[in-house]
């Protein structure tokens, strides 16, 4: 691209259902919002089973946002399903995990968001706790929905110093949204835990890349009143100009 067009980030979808109608793929505008902020031109990727197809769509991309959405099916890191476990899509989960491997290893700007962390921990090897509440007894409350505002803000996290997180964020305690029931368990190889809660869950992870990093909380809903959290999106609309 050239240095005076917009990146194009492309932003995977999720499957809504809607009674009576057939199935829809969409996605929260709330990142849309936030991309178009950042100076950035979004795209909607449909879910794409056909790896040429959606080859074909990446290499349109100068930049990829992983955004929030179901569980990742636990047979892609090797585990059976808890009883606990939410609803998974196997189409979404093909689409995403190689998508989120041809970024890590071509080096194209990468940002996920919730789900989008999760699924960048398993596209590397890593593995997911598959329900918080049941499987960690000392956690606190992660799961603020429903009934709770999109910007709530019920816990902090730890951000480590000097790493690219605390560089955009700042370094010590950033409160944060927390719309989840699973989270990071085993650390996939190659990425680094960058921010935790108080109790100790993993809320964010970073790469050696020119841009790879990813939260547990759920930034574009604050960004439109928070410059620290829209500058995560700025800086992955910078690092995609390239
Ligand atoms: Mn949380």
């Amino acid at each position: 691209m050239n240095e005076t067009s917009s990146p194009v980030i492309g932003v995977t979808c999720s499957i809504i259902s809607i009674e009576d109608r057939p199935p829809r793929l969409g996605q929260s505008r709330s990142y849309l919002d936030a991309l178009v902020r950042a100076g950035a031109a979004p795209v909607l990727i449909p879910n794409l089973t056909d790896q040429a197809l959606l080859r074909t769509v990446y290499e349109q991309l100068d930049g990829l946002l992983l955004p929030g959405g179901d569980d990742v099916d636990p047979v892609r890191y090797g585990e059976l399903r808890h009883e606990k476990c939410g609803t998974i899509s196997t189409e979404r989960d093909e689409t995403e995990l190689t998508l989120a491997r041809w970024a890590v290893e071509e080096g194209k700007p990468l940002l996920g968001i919730c789900r989008g962390i999760q699924v960048l921990n398993v596209a590397l090897g890593g593995t997911l706790v598959q329900d918080i509440e049941a499987q960690v007894p000392d956690a606190e409350r992660h799961n603020w929905k429903p009934g709770y505002p999109r910007d709530h803000l019920p816990h902090t996290v730890h951000v480590q110093p000097q790493t690219r997180l605390a560089s955009l964020v700042g370094p010590g305690s950033l409160p944060v949204n927390s719309f989840h029931h699973q989270a990071i368990k085993e650390v996939a190889p190659g990425l680094v835990v960058t921010a935790r809660a108080p109790d100790q869950i993993i809320e964010a992870v970073e790469l050696d890349h020119p841009f790879a990093l990813a939260v547990q909380w759920h930034p574009e809903e604050l960004a439109g009143a928070d410059a620290r959290a829209q500058g995560l999106f700025d800086a992955l609309a910078l690092a995609s100009r390239g």
